[in-house]
């Protein structure tokens, strides 16, 4: 299998290459050259290896039709070893909870950090820490987070040989559990820097950083941000393991409903649609945050501003642009990257926005790829979360309760619904006492995080002091 750029650049590349790089060259972002088809026999062979064997064993049958530079062995051994019981606490690893005849959740979110980010980034802990092995390299990771990402990577790559990570936060910001979750690591790989600043100041930093080519080669600077396609590849395994769960056999069709924010979690559902796999709809969900609603909806793409961009309380959804929209684009518009080009490097650019309401092709999103959208308010969330408890006694977060307020809206009878469950409630506790009165439990592990001793050296908002601490920490 050979990866392409979204924008055309003609180089082929292979899995691991664009295992450890972010955008490609020029400024596209890495597709496979093909979906790979899965007819009848195959995806009911998929289905028996998932019922007999588990989770990790069809993780393994998925990433295998994607990556053919790592040896089967060796990849097989780094599944069974990131989708434990003991890291993501059941043997099924994304159980599904019934609410309703119909009605699903399917839980994403019982990995380390308790959001659904972990499904993706446990394995490229132990994909990265196997690559760099392989070269004989190192790898230090520079991000910024307003909370999941940056617990979900740290939590993947900590005690991993060649690795360090160096992760912005703003200062004071973010909730009481998210600071604790990062901040109470005591691995010596695991840099957290407060900045005395807000996110938006965080990501500046991370860019102009990234921006000076010597220092970035002389530190060997990497990133895990969600464009990163090994990110996406993982969690098209859930769509799989999900709709083996709520269906008895194969051809029966079934419709996801995502929270969406940066478009990854869902571009996981349409590679799993496109690789044959029944799914009628794709529900995009959004909360106040609507710029893909209003896509799916008009065919117009208008990245926000950020006085635009609402704090919501369904926080991990809180983008103004959705970083892994052109991959889907460069889909509906048969790869042509010189038409990707134009919209995301041209129009976007210039003008912050793309309209395809004119073309064809937009009558084709919904038609022939299945997407259909909403959006939620924190009104309609705290309901959300309200009726889910009141009437099948499941307490959901702000996150889930988008996805279950829109896709309330699209259910159908006879096609089951699967909405992801994308964080869980502990993680946003004063939206859960707002809707229901009382604090959301705590998992036995996180019980009194916020006593522990914390890491985390607090920076003024400047680059400078930013390569500063990284040059002193690295050897
Ligand atoms: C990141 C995140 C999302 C959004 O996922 P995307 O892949 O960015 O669309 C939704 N819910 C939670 C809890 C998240 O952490």
């Amino acid at each position: 299998m050979n990866y392409r750029s979204t924008r055309g650049d003609p180089a082929p590349r292979k899995f691991c290459d664009i295992l450890l790089e972010g955008l490609a060259p020029d400024g596209g972002l890495y597709l496979p050259e093909r979906y790979p088809q899965l007819d009848a026999a195959a995806l009911g062979r998929l289905r028996r290896v998932h019922a007999e064997q588990g989770y990790a064993a069809l993780a393994f049958e998925i990433l295998s039709l994607y990556i053919d530079d790592i040896p089967a062995a060796d990849l097989r051994a780094i599944c069974d070893k990131t989708y434990t019981e003991a890291a993501f606490g059941t043997p099924q690893i994304t159980p599904l909870k019934k609410l309703a005849p119909g009605l699903y959740l399917e839980a994403l979110s019982n990995g380390p950090t308790l959001a659904f980010k972990d499904m993706a980034m446990q394995l490229l802990g132990n994909l990265f820490e196997y690559e760099l092995a392989r070269r004989g390299a190192q790898l230090n990771i520079l991000g910024a987070t307003s909370g999941d990402t940056g617990s979900a990577a740290e939590y993947a790559m900590r005690g991993k040989r060649g690795i360090r990570v160096f992760m912005l936060s703003p200062h004071g910001r973010m909730s009481a559990f998210q600071q604790a979750q990062m901040f109470s690591l005591q691995d010596a790989n695991i840099h957290n820097i407060a900045i005395e600043g807000v996110f938006d100041d965080c990501q500046d930093i991370v860019k102009m950083v990234s921006a000076d080519l010597d220092f970035k080669r002389r530190y060997r600077i990497g990133s895990v941000n969600s464009i990163n396609w090994a990110r996406l590849l993982a969690q098209v395994v859930y769509y799989f393991a999900g709709y083996f769960q709520a269906t008895q056999a194969n051809g029966e069709p079934v419709d996801f409903a995502v929270p969406s924010g940066n478009f990854g979690n869902v571009c996981a559902g349409h590679v799993a649609r496109m690789m044959g796999l029944p799914i009628e709809r794709l529900i995009v969900a959004t909360n106040e945050n609507d710029v893909l609603d209003e896509f799916f909806r008009t065919g117009s793409y208008r990245v926000r501003g950020s006085a635009e961009t609402h704090e919501t309380s369904s926080p991990s959804m809180d983008i103004s642009k959705a970083s892994n929209f052109e991959r889907f684009i460069a889909d509906l518009l048969g790869r042509e990257g010189a038409r990707v080009a134009a919209l995301f490097g041209g129009a976007l650019r210039r003008e912050g926005c793309f309209d395809l309401s004119g073309d064809p092709l937009f009558a084709q999103v919904r038609a022939r790829y299945g997407f259909v959208s909403g959006s939620s308010t924190h009104a309609d969330r705290v309901a959300a979360i309200r009726e889910v408890f009141g009437q099948h006694g499941v307490m959901i977060d702000p996150h889930t309760a988008d996805g279950v307020k829109v896709a309330r809206q699209h259910l159908r009878p006879g096609v089951p619904m699967i909405v992801l469950e994308t964080a869980l409630p502990v993680k946003f506790a004063a939206t859960i006492v707002e809707a229901l009165g009382r604090e959301p439990p705590r998992p036995a592990p996180f019980e009194g995080i916020e006593a522990l001793p914390r890491r985390v050296t607090t920076l003024p908002a400047e680059g400078v002091r930013v390569k500063d601490f990284i040059a002193a920490h690295c050897d």
